[in-house]
């Protein structure tokens, strides 16, 4: 057995999600192998996780680790989207295979020690940035297959009506290893054929699709029922994603409600991204500052699968991030204002169960006889660790110890 191998091991004074005093959880083979009072059992290892609470490893629906970490070589001026699209399309001719793969890293880093097991990650692919950063994220994907799922999305960010090049590349991407493909049909000067162009690929080579869609403040012009319209003509219905839709933000009540009704029924999935949304939506001329967040909580209680991820980390979309989704879940709750403990726990529902539907890739059952992919989190429910953003303090994946970091207790000497 090398080190790297799953080992036995027994974590003492685990908290459960459902309550009761603490129990031990025994790790063997890459499965949990047992729950309950296991004091008289002989272990190899034996930790004390000191009530820290178990809870699946979390999922990030939406994340760019290609044009991650990128504020060094963007001069930040205005923070709008059109000076975004336009300082990272100039950045990423520069992007190599290599220089992709290590700013990527950073954000994996943050990610897995922020419990995160899962991920979706958009790559851009298309004449600046050719298939660069693909090679360097599917390397990625295997050097990290030991501590998260990565999932990679073949990304149309810049359009392709315009650059129709970039539907050889996407298609290329998939036949390299993408797992789905996105398109953006905001950029494109014919956001209808864009949407047609993703479906038309996504079908021929039967993959997923993950728009982004409807990025502004603007009630009307909304993508979304094209988006419909194609899902159910295609039959693509329950593989269907969009991000942003912050023109949620702007409908009236009914169209809110009609719209979220008709995603539900086609079975769209919806990804708010809270640090994007609220930077890139404010207007600074309103004193009001709009926040120009899809309504989440809402959208889900319509029917809609709706998740909350991370999206851009420290670059001109986002110059802010740390990867966490204990971090983001708290902030969306604030910004949506959502206080009492049941919309809490829905919104701890978009980075665990809906977050996995959304990307197809499900947690494991945390019981006896289930994968040990999960976490320990320093608080007594999920409701607490989004409302102070507890820290992650273990994480096991596969059934091998990744991470141990108890909280020590502070010193109270003179
Ligand atoms: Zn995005």
């Amino acid at each position: 057995m090398t080190d790297r191998a799953p080992c036995d091991f027994i974590i003492d004074n685990v908290s459960l999600a459902d309550g009761g005093r603490y129990r031990s959880v025994r790790v063997g083979d890459g499965t949990i192998i047992a729950i309950g009072d296991l004091a008289a059992e002989p272990a190899v290892l034996r930790l004390d996780a000191q009530g820290a609470l178990l809870l699946p490893g979390l999922t990030d629906a939406h994340v760019h680790l290609d044009k991650a970490m990128i504020l060094d070589r963007c001069p930040l001026c205005e923070g709008t989207l059109a000076e975004a699209v336009r300082l990272t399309a100039k950045a990423k001719i520069g992007f190599t295979a290599d220089d992709v793969a290590a700013r990527a890293r950073k954000v994996l880093e943050m990610a897995v020690r922020s419990g995160t097991q899962r991920m979706r990650s958009f790559v851009e692919v298309d004449p600046r940035a050719g298939l660069r950063s693909l090679e360097g994220l599917l390397g990625l994907k295997k050097e990290w297959a030991g501590l998260i799922d990565l999932q990679l999305c073949a990304f149309a960010q810049e359009g392709i009506t315009n650059e129709p090049e970039t539907l050889l590349l996407l298609d290329e991407a998939l036949v390299m290893g993408a797992d789905l493909v996105g398109g953006c049909p905001y950029t494109d000067p014919d956001p209808v054929a864009h949407v047609q162009a993703i479906f038309d690929l996504a079908t021929r080579r039967d993959v997923d699709v993950d728009f982004h869609a409807d990025f502004d403040l603007d009630a009307e012009n909304s993508i979304l029922p094209e988006i419909i319209r194609q899902t159910i003509a295609h039959g693509w219905q329950g593989r269907v994603t969009v991000g942003h839709a912050t023109k949620f933000a702007a409908f009236d009540p009914q169209r809110r409600e009609a719209i979220a009704r008709d995603m539900a029924s086609a079975g769209v999935a919806l990804v708010v991204l809270p640090a994007t949304d609220a930077f890139l939506n404010g207007n600074r001329d309103n004193p009001l500052r709009p926040r120009g967040l899809a309504p989440a909580k809402s959208i889900r209680d319509l029917g809609v699968t709706v998740a909350l991820a991370t999206n851009n980390v420290q670059n001109p979309f986002t110059p802010y991030g740390d990867a966490s989704l204990i971090r983001m879940a708290g902030l969306y709750a604030n910004l949506d204002q959502l206080a009492t403990e049941a919309d809490l726990m829905k919104v701890y529902s978009m980075v665990t169960v809906d977050a996995e539907r959304v990307t197809g890739m499900p947690a494991p059952d945390l019981s006896a006889g289930g994968r040990a992919d999960f976490i320990l989190v320093a608080a007594e429910n999920a409701v607490e660790a989004i409302r102070r953003n507890a820290p992650v303090v273990a994480a096991v994946k596969s059934g091998v110890l990744r991470l141990w970091q108890p909280l020590s207790p502070l010193n109270l000497g003179s």
